[in-house]
């Protein structure tokens, strides 16, 4: 393995804590991270964040979308994030959205309270620098075709520019098992990653399934593995969401896992003593 210089447990032994406003994940603090997939106007994000407040700890929404195709909605883009602001600071929540290019930035930092790089670009090497080089805690993604080292060495190049507030976030890899789901979860990266490194790990099983019906068992699952916490998408009206409806939990859903969570997680934190 490549030499991982920051990122290691031999660099630094003890579990990073990031914090993200008052947010804190890692070292023993879980964070539930929700919110749509995009955001698509104000009264959509105002009202999914309004439903979730009191069971996540960071709203989620994408202003700038990396969509497979060009002709799927793009994201509302500036608006977007306005919108996604206005929204987290009605509510009490910080704010995490992607940034997908090196131009955006500071305007993009600027206005949330982390930034995530998306699996698409966990290889933008110049992007993973300029992220390292401001001071907003970042959330990388796995790409879908990357190996745990590969996603340590990007997590590298953002603590190496001078930023060591980084969570690793499994989404689902590529393989051949992909009749039933959108990518495979692979949860055995949360033990692996925790293990070598001292960055906090969570897992989004939105993206790792495109099921909504299969994001409590991975949940639950990823959880049992020792994540750090999750990213699920949630809408208010799966069906006529712009990006990601199927994979997305009705509110309602949603608050019922987290008061599952809340007691599993509980109950393993018991098994460690
Ligand atoms: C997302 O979280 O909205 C997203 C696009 O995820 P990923 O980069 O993992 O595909
Ligand atoms: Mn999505």
């Amino acid at each position: 393995m490549e030499r991982l210089h920051l990122v290691s447990r031999e660099a630094r032994a003890r579990d990073t804590i990031v914090q993200v406003g008052k947010v804190k994940i890692g070292g023993g603090h879980k964070a539930y991270i929700a919110g749509p997939c995009s955001v698509e106007d104000e009264t959509q994000i105002r009202e999914i964040a309004q439903a979730i407040q009191d069971s996540a700890q960071i709203l989620r929404g994408g202003a700038f979308k990396p969509r497979t195709s060009p002709y799927s909605f793009q994201g509302l883009g500036e608006a977007g994030l306005a919108y996604l602001k206005e929204a987290g600071r009605q509510v009490g929540l910080p704010v995490v959205t992607e940034v997908m290019s090196e131009a955006e930035v500071e305007m993009v930092a600027d206005a949330v309270d982390m930034l995530q790089i998306g699996a698409r670009n966990m290889q933008n090497y110049a992007l993973l620098k300029k992220v390292g080089a401001q001071s907003k805690p970042v959330l990388l993604k796995r790409g879908v075709a990357a190996t745990l080292e590969e996603l340590l060495l990007s997590a590298e190049y953002i603590l190496a520019a001078g930023n060591s507030q980084v969570v690793l976030c499994e989404r689902g890899i590529r393989t051949f098992s992909q009749t039933f789901t959108r990518n495979t979860l692979d949860l055995s990266a949360v033990p692996i990653l925790k293990q070598i490194s001292h960055l906090p790990v969570i897992v989004d099983p939105s993206h790792g399934s495109g099921d909504w019906n299969l994001i409590e068992p991975l949940a639950k699952a990823a959880m049992a593995a020792g994540a750090d916490g999750l990213m699920i998408e949630v809408h208010s009206r799966p069906d006529e969401a712009l990006s990601d409806g199927p994979q997305s939990l009705k509110p309602e859903k949603y608050r019922s896992l987290i008061k599952k969570l809340n007691r599993l997680v509980a109950v393993l934190e018991e098994e460690k003593q």
